[in-house]
């Protein structure tokens, strides 16, 4: 299946029915491209549900895959600065290992119903007490036993005004996990000619529930499995940052970066401090933190310059903008080398940065914290931009 997401009178072009220059487009080896989608078969799940893999090809000749299982990216090729395209984020090359969610990665997947950590699995809404599964230990992370990045999405190729878009849907009932309330969620991903990989998140329910819905791509601007990401220099828009127990939930108090390896509000090296003796460092093995980005503005659809990472042997850029608050940064603290990605490549510790955006864990049992509540009538949106240059 090959299908042109471009308008007609621009595919023409391509056809060479109109000849304008201005709407012609070079890939990095020089030849003429449009934008398309094809999808191919990707294997199947545990249950024999087919999969599949979708290739979203900007007129640059950049390339997006994603998985409908999870809503997963699975790879992001870039141009580095002498123009030859990579693959930043880490991942596989064949389904089984994202189908077992093998190590407990969340690598490109999306995360839901609630990313990030719950304490102790406890929810309370509308006075009412559900306990949530334990599935790292002694809280609930990234949704549960079975979340959101293990199940079968409907994708669909749509229409975009610069780029191509797949959306992706999920209902996810009332009571999955012990979440109450049917959520009905869709994810439209949009790879624009400018290299900006942008994701809208909606999502509904049928009774009042908590949602907080993320992507959990895990970069290397050098390359998924070429070394670590230690000398990426990155900037963090953010003041605050929510400091963690030992179990990586968040205290309560915000607390100012200034003076801390926290602060990266100037370009900083991600290794720079990280080995530093701090409490908060310890705690998360690395850096494994919510920051708490500036100016939010809630139920604002401008997302923000939340981080920009560097990667200086490559050259590459990696520029996030969220209508998040927050954002984690987690550093693949826990990779050890043991897991084999693309290429039989080993990911080694610090081998990847993710940049989560997402409200701060444990909102629901923090009400000083913007509410993760989500009420019949009202909608739920989000939108993140990972936008990639070279520098
Ligand atoms: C968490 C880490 C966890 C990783 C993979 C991140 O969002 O903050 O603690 O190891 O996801 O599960």
């Amino acid at each position: 299946m090959k299908i042109s997401t471009r308008s007609v009178g621009r595919a023409c072009v391509y056809g060479g029915l109109f000849g304008s220059i201005a709407a012609l487009s070079l890939s990095a080896s020089g030849a003429r491209a449009a934008d398309t989608i094809t999808r191919k078969p990707f294997g199947q799940t545990a249950d024999g549900k087919a999969l599949s893999l979708y290739t979203l090809t900007n007129a640059r000749g950049a390339q997006v895959q994603i998985t409908n299982f999870g809503g997963t990216i699975t790879s992001i090729k870039v141009p580095d600065r002498q123009g030859r395209l990579g693959d930043v984020v880490l991942g596989y090359d064949s389904p089984a290992p994202y189908v077992a969610n093998t190590g407990g990665t969340y690598f490109g997947a999306l995360i839901g119903r609630y990313a990030n950590r719950i304490a102790k699995g406890h929810l309370v809404v509308d006075g009412k007490v559900y306990q949530l599964a334990i599935n790292n230990a002694p809280n609930t992370l990234h949704g549960g036993k079975v979340g959101f990045n293990q199940k079968v999405w409907a994708a669909a190729p749509v229409r975009a005004a610069h780029g191509v878009a797949l959306a992706l849907r999920y209902t996810s009932p009332d009571g999955q996990e012990n979440f109450p309330g049917t959520l009905t969620v869709k994810v439209v991903y949009t790879w624009s000619d400018d290299n900006a990989l942008k994701i809208d998140y909606t999502a509904t329910t049928d009774k009042d529930t908590v949602v907080n819905l993320t992507n959990h791509s895990y970069f290397n601007l050098n390359g998924a499995g070429n070394g670590t990401i230690l000398d990426n220099r990155m900037m963090i828009n953010a003041d605050r940052y929510t400091p963690v127990d030992a179990v990586a939930i968040p205290l309560g108090p915000l607390r100012p970066v200034a003076g801390t390896p926290f602060d990266f509000r100037r370009p900083t090296a991600i290794g720079a401090r990280i080995n530093q003796p701090n409490q908060q460092l310890e705690f998360g093995h690395g850096y494994d933190h919510n920051f708490v980005l500036n100016g939010y503005r809630p139920g604002s659809s401008a997302p923000r310059l939340a981080a920009r990472a560097y990667a200086p042997r490559t050259g590459r850029v990696l520029t996030a903008y969220t209508t998040e608050p927050g954002i984690q940064l987690y550093t693949g603290n826990f990779l050890d080398g043991k897991i084999h990605g693309k290429g039989g490549k080993a990911y080694v510790r610090r081998g990847a940065f993710c940049l989560e955006a997402q409200h701060f864990p444990d909102s629901p049992n923090h009400p000083a914290y913007p509410t993760t509540t989500l009420k019949p009538g009202q909608a739920y949106r989000q939108t993140t931009v990972y936008q990639f240059s070279v520098r």
